[in-house]
């Protein structure tokens, strides 16, 4: 059976000149954030820069690398809300910080990078919070107020690296946090578009992730953490394939996450077919 014609060089010129366009989208949006109306060439283009920091795997860091591609995104559109001058966060807030916290795998080696780059960082300790908060439910997490394993006296260690799943929930209505975390609901007065934001660009990380045939799933972050920081392996062994997550799953995953990976992921494994 014949194979696969090779394209004629008028075919490959168009397809070089679709992805040269598609990057530029991509690499605009990181320094103006999500353009609004995002249309479908400008999150592909997204899409395809974070998944050419994950294939660079010359880099050793080329996980934490796209993620922090997608965090820096995430920051610009939240910074050009209408709403951003009234954003009550700040380092320092933490009511936020004893709720759940969805994460994905290049996320945690981001963290894990940092915490190795930073002694002041007790690793030994963050594992212990991580496996004493992985073993509570999340409404015993709630009712009981436990911190996030990454709060250390009141304070985010790894603020300027902290996942989207922090970034992307801003309050413009500190007195509305405050109550949320004092009567333990979780009910956080967040920004919807912001919120909205940090889910399109967490979705085009994992379908980056899941066009190289990586493992792309949402994660809870005490449980992720707990396998990261006691594996040493498990970014090297994630960038092999390996579901080294697989017990830290959320479940059921973020609404119509799951949807949106497939499309994009699809897409962007399309583009080099
Ligand atoms: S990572 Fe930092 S900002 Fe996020 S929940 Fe933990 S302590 Fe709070």
């Amino acid at each position: 059976m014949a194979g696969p014609t090779a394209p004629s060089p008028t075919e490959l010129k168009e397809h070089l000149r679709i992805m040269r366009e598609l990057r530029q989208q991509g690499q605009a949006a990181m320094t103006w954030g999500l353009p609004n109306p995002a249309t479908e060439a400008a999150v592909l283009g997204m899409g395809l820069v974070m998944r050419d920091r994950l294939a660079d795997t010359a880099a050793p860091d080329c996980a934490a690398a796209a993620a922090s591609l997608a965090a820096g995104i995430l920051d610009k559109t939240i910074g050009k809300m209408p709403q951003a001058s009234s954003f009550q966060c700040a380092k320092g807030c933490n009511f936020c910080c004893h709720s759940a916290v969805s994460v994905s795998a290049p996320e945690v080696f981001r963290l894990i990078r940092l915490m190795d780059a930073t002694p002041t960082i007790d690793k030994p300790a963050a594992l212990a919070r991580a496996n004493a908060r992985k073993a509570s439910s999340m409404d015993a997490v709630l009712a009981f107020k436990t911190p996030c394993p990454l709060l250390v006296d009141g304070d985010c260690g790894v603020y300027a690296e902290r996942p989207m799943g922090c970034r992307q929930f801003v309050s413009t209505n500190l007195a509305g946090c405050q109550a949320a975390f004092e009567n333990g609901s979780g009910e956080l007065p967040f920004v919807p578009a912001a919120a909205n934001a940090g889910l399109v660009l967490r979705s085009l990380l994992l379908s980056a992730s899941a066009s190289l045939g990586l493992k792309a799933s949402t994660y809870e972050l005490s449980s992720a953490l707990s396998i990261a920081l006691a594996e040493p392996d498990a970014e090297a062994r994630w960038l092999g394939g390996e579901d080294v997550f697989a017990a830290a799953r959320e479940t059921p995953q973020p609404p119509n996450m799951q949807g949106s990976v497939q499309r994009w992921s699809q897409m962007l494994a399309g583009l080099f077919v």
